[in-house]
């Protein structure tokens, strides 16, 4: 696989690489992780006593929501932006939103996604938040329960995805089943192993607690070591349950953990190696004594790793995006298709112009043979559009098609991810086969007046 270049990086100049732990150190099998997520809040809604228990045979479909997502909690709509913040698709429970209430509903503006009655899905946590809210909506729909507003879902939808993730209920689960939701991938230790050798100082930066940073760490990196005894020998510096972005923003400060014991007590002095609780970027920076530029940091949160990150710390980013792997698959499946569609479009351009030509002349009303047969050419092209569409369409996802874009334009998601991520791939050992000096350089990106210079 392929590492993805927004803007120039020169690994020669890294000194220093810090990773974000889940999603992204650590890989999980996504679609179980999140199922159990759904299964775990399914039944804490039913015991807040807020909900009936049918809700419980509510089924699980995965592709019901992707990454970048919006939830609409007034309207009750899962909703896809353009990278304008223009709505260009939408569920409405299980039904599509029609065009006509699309437009009516959001008119042409610009979403204002910090508002109040807007929730993000911005990583891969929040599918199953996705799915629970459309299966919701249509429940509540269907049985004609009135009591319960679309908002109201929402917010219980996340509380109960907050608790779910710190009360223990899902990672007790993984505890008890390591394999069927984590992916062991031999290639990531042995891709930080080189990078190590040749002399990158390694750091984890997670969310998560020490307990179950070592559970995952020794399930996925310890087993396939070949120069270190463990990753705690392996990585110069983890940081555990950091509260990114806080981790980014704010001053707070470093305790220190006892790898045996797991015990914690204040640390006041400089970072020497070893494991950590809380800290901030700009201490962890000034203590390994590097400049921003000379770190390269790895998350798949574009928000609370990648966005925060850029506006705060001059380090450099990369955004680990494990789901452009199903587009890069649809995508290389549907280029012939795509090639019929541009085809079509150019027939379809010159037919418009040529009508437009007519009706600009002087003696448009003499040929209404030409433009009877211009139209009826122009239906069948059309036609023929529809019907490539389609079957381009169905090389991604069902309900939202590509991740990466929302109609013809850029998505939301991947806006932030060229604005946001110096560099992007689907998983953290595609960075296997690069040299320590590889100099990152992006294409040059096209402009919509530089199309059409000829
Ligand atoms: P990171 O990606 O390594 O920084 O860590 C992610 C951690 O955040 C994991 O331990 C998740 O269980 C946890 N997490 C994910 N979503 C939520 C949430 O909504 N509330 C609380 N914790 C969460
Ligand atoms: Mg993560």
């Amino acid at each position: 696989m392929n590492i993805y270049i927004n803007r120039v990086l020169n690994l020669k100049k890294i000194k220093a690489i810090g990773m974000d732990m889940d999603h992204t150190l650590v890989r999980y099998h996504v679609k179980e992780f999140e199922e159990l997520t759904y299964h775990v809040v399914l039944n804490k809604l039913v015991a807040s006593g807020c909900y009936p228990k049918e809700i419980l045979d509510l089924s699980f479909d995965f592709n019901k929501a992707i990454l970048g997502l919006a939830i609409d909690k007034k309207h009750g709509n899962l909703i896809k932006l353009s990278r304008y913040g223009k709505v260009k698709a939408g569920y409405h429970g299980n039904k599509a939103l029609e065009f006509s209430e699309q437009k009516k509903l959001y008119e042409n503006r610009e979403i204002d996604l910090s508002g109040p009655d807007i929730d993000t899905l911005d990583t891969s946590f929040s599918l199953s938040h996705g799915v629970l809210f459309a299966n919701l909506v249509e429940f509540i729909n269907e049985n004609k329960i009135t009591e319960i507003s679309y908002s109201k879902i929402a917010d219980d939808i996340k509380k109960a995805v907050d608790i779910a993730h710190r009360d223990g209920t899902l990672k007790n689960e993984v505890r008890k089943n390591l394999k069927k939701y984590i992916i062991q991938d031999k290639d990531t230790p042995r891709m930080l192993e080189q990078f190590k050798q040749y002399g990158k100082k390694l750091l984890v930066i997670t969310n998560s607690d020490y307990s179950y940073t070592k559970l995952l760490l020794d399930f996925t990196i310890n087993p396939f070591l070949s120069e270190h005894k463990s990753w705690e020998e392996l990585f110069e510096i983890t940081v555990v349950f950091t509260m990114k972005p806080r981790f980014f923003t704010d001053r707070s400060r470093f305790l220190k953990i006892d790898p045996d014991t797991g015990m914690m007590s204040n640390y006041d002095s400089k970072l020497v190696p070893g494991i950590y609780q809380g800290g901030n970027a700009e201490t962890l920076q000034d203590d390994l004594g590097l400049e921003g530029s000379e770190i390269l940091y790895l998350g798949d949160h574009i928000f609370g790793d990648i966005l925060k990150l850029k506006k705060n710390c001059n380090w450099r980013t990369a955004l680990v995006l494990s789901p452009l792997e199903d587009d890069l698959i649809g995508l290389k499946k549907s280029i012939t298709v795509q090639k019929d569609i541009n085809e079509l479009m150019i027939k379809k351009d010159s037919i418009e112009k040529e009508l437009i030509e007519i009706y600009s002349s002087k003696n448009s009303n003499d040929v209404n043979d030409k433009k009877d047969a211009l139209y009826k050419k122009l239906e069948k092209i059309n036609s023929s559009i529809g019907k490539k569409i389609e079957e381009y369409q169905s090389h991604f996802n069902p309900y939202w098609g590509e991740l990466m874009r929302a109609g013809q334009e850029e998505s939301r998601l991947a806006g932030q991810v060229e604005k946001y991520a110096c560099i992007y791939m689907c998983k953290l050992s595609d960075l296997m086969n690069c040299s320590p000096k590889t100099y990152f350089r992006p294409k040059k990106r096209m402009m919509a007046h530089e199309f059409d210079l000829d």
